[in-house]
């Protein structure tokens, strides 16, 4: 079994919490793909969830995983079809749009 490391498991503290805090806001009870209407009840990372999205995230140690200026409320039937429907995504997905920046 691979050991998580000491940030990875303090990052995964964090986003229970905010996860939670997110998906309880009123803004963000319904999916955000056009026209879909059901619950969120997962995050989309719109911006992917490795790196940093600028400077002031870096310098505050906020990685995309963590930014919630990038997560969309989403639901789960969306959210699995964001990963398998490569038209959907490019249309949706910012990290997709500006890709290419490792
Ligand atoms: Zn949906």
């Amino acid at each position: 079994m691979k050991q998580v490391s000491k940030k990875r498991q303090e990052d995964n503290e964090i986003y229970k919490v905010i996860r939670q805090e997110f998906l309880s806001k009123e803004y963000n009870q319904i999916c955000f793909i056009e026209d879909c209407n059901k619950r969120a009840n997962t995050i989309e990372h719109s911006m992917g969830r490795i790196g940093y999205a600028d400077d002031w995230a870096r310098e505050n140690g906020i990685t995309l995983f963590l930014d919630v200026r990038f997560w969309k409320p989403c639901c789960l039937e969306h959210n699995l079809e964001l990963e398998n429907n490569p038209e959907l995504s490019k249309k949706y997905q910012l990290s997709k749009i500006h890709g290419g920046k490792k």
